[in-house]
């Protein structure tokens, strides 16, 4: 028989610091491979330590009195302070204090952490805006069970992730069709005590640094894919889960001065395998129900707050983007040359386009049966689908900006050391006002933006993080009101005849 979550003595209750955050992964027994070998400590490895480290400090900001209104609100359960990610709002004012929590943390990452704890708490968020979703079907137990949950995560601050989509595998089939058919994540075998999960799921970002992985499928489930059609919360460390890295763009950094970004906000992503884990009936909230398994997303305020997160921490992202570029055109001594103040200015109208959607997403929000308001969807998905393609233009115009600035540079922060190599540096790197470390320190910063490994991946996560871009432009598609346009296209063709005559 396991344990209940609720008597883990890593989450004693309230807020918490970056050393317990901290002290709650160290040692707690999660499997994380990585480079052919099982990482006995996340918190001490290389490849993950300083990613640790980054989400510690975002546990510091939230837990630090002096951010008290900022960045927590009181625990509807307990009354005592606790973090505004886990704040379901009831007005647009919510909206905002919540917008401006989640900014708070995403400037202390640059927008660089998509997986920071705010992102699934926004999809857990929306779910709790419409529990009676999971109770469908004679499922009141399952509502009653994520409720428990989601109080649970918000009174003991923790840090939960999600993988929801399969490996690729083959996607001419559906799930239960796969050969072998165990091989997507899915129900295996029931207990008395819970239930067997068997399989993988493609990508879990920062699952190596999260307290629980929630496993459900956004990705169509069809008839015959019961077994997968679930939605059950899973600790990191639970017996059977294994946590299979990509390569470590943190360890492969030769320093924070090479790679400042990539050493200290690589949220590393994994395959996620899931060996025959048992999972208590408590941590249950979708179970063998296709019908629920789709609504979850879409009759309730999850995709929508999730979403609206990323949107929050892409608009800092892009902030921070503009501030290189011109701080770059000062440096170089190009900003007052008009061709450049345009390329500067067709970057700032793509930053401030998704700025004002997300302003929009706010002011156009619509309150749900339960008094819960959620953000207007179609800012939301114009947002996303503009994102696709703004993001790698954006990083196009920088390149263009950056020149072979970002490639003449020195091999490593080492060449300072070497006092020959040293004077040159300083001698032909460097820009009026800029000495040689300044300008290439800038200049590394910058690449590790666009350029490097870390900034690929980066690349990779804008066009994928919330589905494919086909995906993301369909949800566009249908959260569009054609209403208003059908009726001007009405009006218009009403307004004349064959004669050409106008009419009234
Ligand atoms: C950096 C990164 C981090 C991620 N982190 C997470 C995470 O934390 N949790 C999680 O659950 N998932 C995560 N994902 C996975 C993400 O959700 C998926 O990449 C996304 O849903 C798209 O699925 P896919 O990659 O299998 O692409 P596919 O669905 O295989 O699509 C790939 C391409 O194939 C073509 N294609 C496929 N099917 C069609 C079709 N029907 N019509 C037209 N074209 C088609 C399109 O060109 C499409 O762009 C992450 C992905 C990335 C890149």
């Amino acid at each position: 028989m396991s344990a209940s979550y609720a008597n883990d003595k890593r989450f004693p209750g309230g807020l918490r610091t970056g050393d317990q955050y901290i002290g709650g992964l160290k040692n707690d027994g999660r499997r994380v491979f990585i480079d052919g070998e099982e990482v006995a400590d996340v918190t001490g490895h290389p490849a993950f330590r300083e990613a640790v480290r980054s989400i510690a400090d975002l546990y510091d900001i939230a837990s630090d009195p002096a951010n008290r209104e900022l960045m927590t609100f009181p625990s509807p359960a307990t009354g005592e302070p606790v973090n505004r990610i886990w704040q379901v709002p009831r007005s647009e004012a919510d909206l905002h204090a919540r917008r401006a929590a989640i900014a708070r943390w995403s400037e202390a990452t640059f927008g660089l952490m998509g997986r920071s704890p705010d992102h699934v708490a926004g999809f857990f968020v929306g779910w709790a805006s419409a529990p009676e979703v999971f109770a469908r079907n004679g499922a009141a137990e399952r509502a009653d069970n994520f409720m428990r949950f989601f109080e649970f995560l918000r009174d003991r601050d923790i840090f939960i992730t999600y993988t929801i989509v399969p490996p690729q595998i083959d996607r001419s089939k559906p799930m239960h069709q796969q050969n072998p058919a165990d091989l997507y994540a899915g129900v295996v075998d029931e207990r008395d005590d819970g239930v067997v999960i068997r399989g993988a799921q493609m990508l879990g970002t920062g699952t190596a640094l999260s307290d629980y992985v929630c496993l459900s499928q956004v990705s169509p489930v069809r008839p015959g894919d019961e077994n997968h059609a679930i939605n059950v919360a899973i600790a990191c460390n639970a017996p059977g889960v294994k946590i299979y890295s990509r390569r470590s763009y943190a360890a492969a950094a030769s320093s924070t001065f090479d790679y400042p970004l990539a050493s200290r906000f690589d949220e590393t992503d994994a395959l996620v395998v899931f060996d025959d884990v048992l999972v208590p009936w408590e941590q249950v909230f979708v179970y063998k129900d296709i019908e629920i398994c789709r609504d979850q997303w879409w009759d309730t305020g999850a995709h929508t707050m999730g979403n609206h997160q990323a949107q929050i921490r892409l608009c800092t992202k892009l902030q921070f983007l503009m501030g290189l570029a011109k701080r770059i055109a000062e440096m170089n001594g190009v900003d007052s040359i008009p061709a450049v103040q345009t390329l500067l200015g067709d970057m700032a109208s793509y930053a401030a386009m998704i700025e004002g959607l997300v302003e929009a997403q706010i002011a156009t929000c619509t309150t749900n049966a339960n008094g819960i308001v959620v953000p207007g969807r179609q800012a939301l998905y114009a947002a996303m689908a503009l994102q696709v393609d703004v993001y790698p233009r954006i990083l196009n115009l920088m390149r263009e900006l950056c020149g072979g600035g970002v490639i003449q540079l020195p091999s490593s922060a080492r060449d300072f050391e070497n006092p020959e190599i040293r004077a040159d540096i300083d001698r032909y790197t460097h820009s009026p006002g800029y000495s040689g470390e300044e300008r290439v320190k800038l200049m590394k910063l910058a690449w590790d933006l666009i350029g490097s490994e870390f900034a690929g991946r980066h690349d990779q996560y804008e066009k994928f993080y919330a589905g494919a871009p086909f995906v993301v432009k369909s949800r566009m598609y249908q959260a569009y009101n054609f209403d208003k346009s059908r009726d001007l296209v009405d009006a218009a063709l009403a307004g004349y005849d064959l004669s050409g005559r106008r009419r009234k």
